[in-house]
């Protein structure tokens, strides 16, 4: 780990005054930033020690009481501050009523003792998980030329969304899927102001210009995520196979959220996560269901649509019955019907 200067930011104002204070955080790729916020540090530690990440400033956001908590709107809005640990999340009485499928994604991340360190801002934010990114090769997206899990072991890796990114690592998240699937956005401020950008748009596949897997750029702080009000009786199902049952990364996942009216889907969203670079929406499958009503058969070829265009790599086709699976189940469960067979 290399050398590093410690501040803390009292509030978001400050923290990106620190940042503008650090010399040339402007304008530098966002990997080899000089200055780099620290939220509860799950990620970013172990990355600078292991070489990948080497701010020489961290300004530490956790004094920064105005970017944690959740806050509920009167229209039923929520607005979760950046800085809020999955922990918080998990006992919200007002996520629990607005967002149940999120509580559902925050119990399958990480561990209970991590759970009280990360935060959702830092959660959307950290690096893949792809052995050839962590290792020591100098794969693509560490600055090298080749993507070695094309070709080499891909076990873990994507099997939608290869032909548009360099790279075929998947995005590791758990509260990713959910939040696209809540239609959530993201809160940002920095020295060209403050806007908001779906989580769909945040999290965008890395790019020669740009070998991060998210659009944010370094000068840039997130202050809160935003969910807007749910469709009346829509209700979420989030559900993730893996390795092992605790302390383990998604090899799938399928976040759904569906509302019903007059017995036909009157709104869906179906999220896949762990077989993308990026959280995947399957809006195809989501175009079958619509105006229908929904059947065990339907949910099927739902889940069938949902992974059409899936193209597996040597080692990981075994991902696409178990996302096809997830896919069923989920939208049975959202749906309340008993899934079957699946
Ligand atoms: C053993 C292990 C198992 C795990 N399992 C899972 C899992 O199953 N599912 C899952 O979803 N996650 C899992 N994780 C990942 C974990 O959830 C993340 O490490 C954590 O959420 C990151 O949050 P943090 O607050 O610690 O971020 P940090 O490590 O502090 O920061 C991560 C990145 O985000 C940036 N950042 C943080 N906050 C902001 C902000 N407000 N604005 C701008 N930039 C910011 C930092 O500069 C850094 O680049 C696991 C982690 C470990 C170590």
């Amino acid at each position: 780990m290399n050398d590093f200067e410690h501040t803390s930011a009292a509030s978001a104002a400050d923290a990106l005054a620190k940042l503008g204070g650090a010399p040339s955080a402007l304008g530098t790729s966002y990997p080899a930033a000089p200055a780099r916020f620290i939220a509860g540090g799950t990620d970013l530690i172990p990355l600078m020690h292991d070489h990948l990440a080497a701010p020489t400033r961290l300004i530490d956001l956790k004094p920064a009481h105005d970017l944690r908590g959740v806050r509920l709107a009167a229209d039923g809005a929520l607005a979760i501050g950046a800085l809020t640990t999955l922990t918080d999340i998990e006992r919200d009485p007002a996520v629990a009523e607005r967002a149940p499928i999120l509580i559902e994604a925050v119990r399958e991340a990480a561990t209970p003792q991590l759970r009280a360190m990360a935060t959702i801002g830092g959660n959307l934010l950290q690096r893949t998980r792809c052995w050839y990114f962590r290792g020591e090769t100098r794969c693509w997206l560490k600055g090298g030329d080749t993507c070695y899990a094309r070709a080499g072991r891909s076990d873990h890796h994507a099997i939608l969304g290869t032909d548009s990114s360099p790279c075929i690592a998947v995005h590791p998240s758990d509260l990713a899927p959910a939040l696209v699937a809540l239609d959530a956005r993201v809160a940002i401020s920095g020295p060209r102001g403050t806007h908001a950008v779906p989580v769909a748009d945040l999290l965008q596949p890395p790019t020669a210009d740009r070998r991060v897997e998210h659009t944010l750029a370094p000068d840039e702080l997130i202050t809160a995520i935003e969910i807007p009000p749910q469709p009346a009786g829509a209700r979420g199902v989030y559900l993730k196979a893996m390795e092992r049952a605790a302390w383990s990364f998604a090899l799938a996942s399928a976040a759904v959220q569906l509302a019903l009216r007059d017995g036909r889907v009157d709104h869906i969203r179906i999220v896949l996560g762990g077989v993308a670079p990026t959280p995947w929406r399957a809006v195809d499958a989501e175009r079958l269901l619509i105006g229908q009503p929904l059947t065990p058969a339907l949910a099927t070829q739902a889940a069938e649509r949902a992974l059409a265009s899936a193209s597996p790599f040597d080692h990981n086709a075994y991902k696409l019955p178990l996302a096809r699976a997830l896919v069923r189940r989920a939208v049975l469960g959202a749906s309340a019907m008993e899934s079957e067979g699946a």
